[in-house]
């Protein structure tokens, strides 16, 4: 059975971590959930769909594509609006982490690459996301993912991702003064160490240890649970705010 909805909610690097979590609590929260992630991971984004619908009986669409690429962040926000009925929450997750690698040795190929999937994904999704909510006039929740290293270049031999993940505050906090007269409100997650395949790969590269008050990382659950909260009606008056969830690994 198909349960009430709350609203549509498109949550990009959805196949997995973050992102899946992110677009599972928002279904039980209950909204519809439009996946995004790249072509290559469509079972899995299939299989997160399926799940969607077994678990909390919201209606699901899937919506692959490169969030790097305008044309296809902009059908992908068109179809899922077409498909689900509008679009209230735009979650722009999916993000990358290049190889460990000294600024003196740093290719930049990859630093192009982190960056247009980080920044230049992350601003086509809040483009197109507002541009869509603009022209239904029902205001929405626009979300980014920054980092820790958003808020604090603390990723030694990371700079790109470090340089990406400040855009992302930029983006977020100049969006906001835009569009707050359109009743949409812009805010980022900051997520220290997060349990998810992309953290395993930088412990197996960098093993150092992250210190957080509770000596050990956080759920993929505990980012989502955030989001819901920016998601909702109650989070109205908060907006170009980047709000860490990190453990106590950084105090703002
Ligand atoms: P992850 O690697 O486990 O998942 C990211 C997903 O994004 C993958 O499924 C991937 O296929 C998808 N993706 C990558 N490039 C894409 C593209 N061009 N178009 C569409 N989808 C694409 O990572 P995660 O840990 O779940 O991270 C989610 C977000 O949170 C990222 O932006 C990441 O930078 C950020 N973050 C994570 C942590 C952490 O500790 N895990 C910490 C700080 C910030």
């Amino acid at each position: 059975m198909i349960a009430k909805s709350l609203g549509v909610a498109l949550v990009t690097g959805a196949a997995q971590g973050i992102g899946k979590a992110i677009a599972m609590r928002l279904a039980s929260d209950g909204f519809k959930v439009a996946l995004n992630d790249l072509n290559s991971k469509k079972e899995q984004l299939e299989a997160v769909a399926r799940e969607v619908v077994e678990k909390h009986g919201q209606a699901s669409f899937v919506v692959p594509g490169d969030v790097s690429q305008e044309k296809e962040v902009h059908e992908m926000v068109q179809s899922a609006s077409k498909t689900l009925g509008g679009l209230d929450v735009m979650v722009a997750n999916a993000g990358i982490i290049t190889p460990l690698k000294s600024i003196t040795d740093f290719d930049i190929d990859d630093w192009d690459r982190i960056l247009r999937v980080n920044a230049r994904g992350v601003f086509l999704c809040y483009k197109h996301a507002s541009k869509e909510m603009i022209s239904r006039k029902q205001g929405g929740r626009i979300i980014g993912a920054s980092s820790i290293a958003g808020k604090q270049g603390c990723l030694k031999y990371y700079p790109a991702y470090c340089a990406s993940k400040f855009a992302v505050r930029g983006l977020t906090q100049s969006a906001a003064l835009e569009l707050g007269e359109h009743g949409i409100t812009v805010n980022a997650y900051a997520p220290g160490s997060i349990d998810t395949p992309m953290l395993k790969q930088t412990y197996d590269e960098n093993p150092s240890e992250m210190l957080t008050s509770f000596g050990e990382s956080g759920q993929p659950e505990d980012i989502a649970s955030i989001v819901s909260y920016l998601a909702s009606k109650e989070s109205r008056y908060i907006t170009g705010q980047t709000i860490s969830v990190n453990g106590g690994i950084y105090f703002d």
